[in-house]
């Protein structure tokens, strides 16, 4: 059995069962709150706080795991990075207080920075060649500098209404983050097999998250034109309706481009023009 730790509670949570209920994976709701078990797939869900499942993963309590990028770089266990998950989005960032002129990474040098991330502050400050004190803090960074313990912060931010809330300002992004499927870096060949299949799945719910399947009718005088559009998995379905001169057309399209696609799809005649989502797509 392939054995998985994602976060016990907290913000990578409910993604990280959704994604398995959307790989296809029924885990069974059993009393223990530490370990459950798929019922359909030969897999062992472990609950863990997401700092120490790049530890487990390392010392093979547990094969992979779905983790923040910003734990998997401060904690660099021996694990590998196999795929990014698309969910837990955010931003390690610097903050001071609104106030401050904040001129550039000098304006760093000498100054006290609070932070959960001391692993990833000192190698950003030594890569701006600034030496500053990092003092360490385990939660409630941003009100370090309210209360005179440290002159700046180093923390993840998301929408950034908590650093304004605490009267900061972000100045510097060290790391985009977003969760992340890690493995053991030594993974016997059936466990590694196991991870093939389930990581066909994510690819799939990932490629059908980003696609939308496509419906419209077209005049067959503009049936080329409107063709020439859609992109498509191969090439677009085209089928007569009933309306003599006139066409359905069904195809694929990618989130990036949609919007571009529908106005010159609008602008070439095509009518009713139906967006529905996609559940899975296996190509
Ligand atoms: P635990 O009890 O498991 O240690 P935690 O309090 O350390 O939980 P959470 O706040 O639940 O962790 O965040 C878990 C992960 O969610 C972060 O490490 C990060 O990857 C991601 N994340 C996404 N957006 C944010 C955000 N705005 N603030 C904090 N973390 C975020
Ligand atoms: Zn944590």
């Amino acid at each position: 059995m392939l054995k998985l730790a994602i976060q016990k509670s907290g913000r990578l949570h409910d993604d990280s069962m959704r994604l398995l209920k959307e790989c296809g994976i029924d885990i069974s709701n059993g009393v223990n709150k530490l370990k459950a078990e798929a019922t359909n797939f030969p897999l062992e869900l472990y609950f863990l706080r997401d700092d120490d499942i790049p530890q487990y993963v390392e010392d093979n309590v547990a094969d992979i795991g779905f983790v923040g990028e910003n734990v998997v770089f401060e904690k660099a266990k021996k694990n590998t990075i196999v795929e990014k998950l698309g969910f837990g989005k955010c931003r390690l960032s610097i903050a001071v207080a609104r106030n401050e002129e904040y001129t550039g990474t000098a304006f760093l040098q000498g100054k006290k920075i609070a932070t959960s991330y001391p692993v990833l502050v000192k190698s950003f400050l030594d890569k701006n060649g600034v030496e500053a004190e990092i003092h360490e803090i385990s939660g409630s960074v941003e009100i370090a500098p309210g209360i005179g313990l440290a002159d700046a912060i180093c923390d993840l931010v998301s929408s950034g209404s908590t650093l304004f809330m605490n009267g900061l300002k972000e100045v510097e992004t060290i790391l985009q983050s977003q969760a992340v499927l890690i493995r053991n870096n030594e993974l016997q060949p059936e466990k590694m097999k196991l991870l093939e299949r389930l990581l066909f799945r994510i690819q799939s719910v990932k490629k059908a998250r980003n696609n939308k399947y496509i419906l419209l009718n077209a005049p067959n005088e503009k049936l080329e034109e409107i063709i020439g559009l859609l992109p498509g998995m191969k090439s677009p379905t085209v089928l007569p309706l009933a309306e003599p001169g006139w066409s359905s057309v069904h195809s694929v399209l990618n989130e990036n481009q949609f919007w571009d696609i529908i106005e010159q799809l609008k602008a070439a005649g095509a009518q009713g023009i139906l967006v529905v989502p996609i559940e899975k797509m296996i190509v």
